[in-house]
């Protein structure tokens, strides 16, 4: 087997998702790793999606950003907050 460059590593932390390790390949042959969220759930990431940021967690750090963004645009329209 050809040697790589790895430039991910069991314990890297990508935002929210930990590497917990390498998953075999695919037809793809992309490198892929199983990682854990920190909501807790574990999600295969395809090796350059960890390394350009396109994938940084679960799905639930979208969903979060999606809320806050609502909660702010419901305050403006608001004008005040009770808070
Ligand atoms: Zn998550």
């Amino acid at each position: 087997m050809a040697e790589r460059k790895c430039r991910v590593k069991p314990g890297d932390i990508f935002t929210r998702l930990t590497v917990i390790k390498e998953l075999p390949q695919e037809k793809t042959y992309q490198y892929r790793w199983l990682c854990e969220c920190q909501c807790g759930k574990k999600k295969a990431v395809i090796e350059t999606y960890l390394l350009k940021g396109q994938t940084k967690s679960c799905g639930c750090l979208l969903k979060d950003t999606i809320q806050k963004q609502s909660k702010i645009r419901w305050q403006n329209r608001k004008g005040k907050t009770n808070e």
